[in-house]
């Protein structure tokens, strides 16, 4: 039986990088400078069955260059858990955002640096998952 594997994050970040840096380059980029990639992560069943679902989000921005007029684009990554449990208490948490990383340096250096926040993000669902009592909604 074939059996589906989610893929490396470290793979997918490095290639929405370069995805990204293809698009700004492209000249026709009708992809803002400034925009997030989501990616799912990790999705959990609640003991009660309400799905929570971790999101990487791959921030591309653009910035000052240090002492010049110049803009330099960056990413940075955070994450976000959500949890879909009616009435859950706390429905929503963010993983705060690693430091800026420069989009021209190598992707498969830079990817590496969303680890840390994907661990975060999926020790937080996972936890989570184990405690929530919320039911899914039903539409009642
Ligand atoms: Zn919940």
């Amino acid at each position: 039986m074939y059996t589906r594997t989610a893929p490396d994050p470290i793979h997918t970040v490095a290639e929405e990088i370069r995805d990204h840096r293809r698009y700004l380059t492209s000249g026709r980029s009708f992809l803002s400078k400034n925009r997030i990639e989501d990616q799912v992560i990790g999705k959990f069943q609640g003991i009660a069955g309400a799905t929570i679902t971790a999101d990487l989000q791959i921030v591309f921005s653009e910035r000052k260059k240090k002492g010049t007029w110049e803009q330099e684009n960056v990413v940075k990554f955070a994450a976000i858990v959500c949890c879909a449990g009616h009435g859950c208490s706390t429905p929503e948490h963010k993983v705060p955002a690693t430091a800026e990383f420069l989009l021209d340096a190598d992707a498969d250096d830079t990817a590496p640096a969303a680890l840390p926040v994907v661990a975060a993000a999926q020790k937080w669902a996972q936890e989570h998952a184990e405690n929530c009592r919320a039911l899914p909604y039903d539409g009642s």
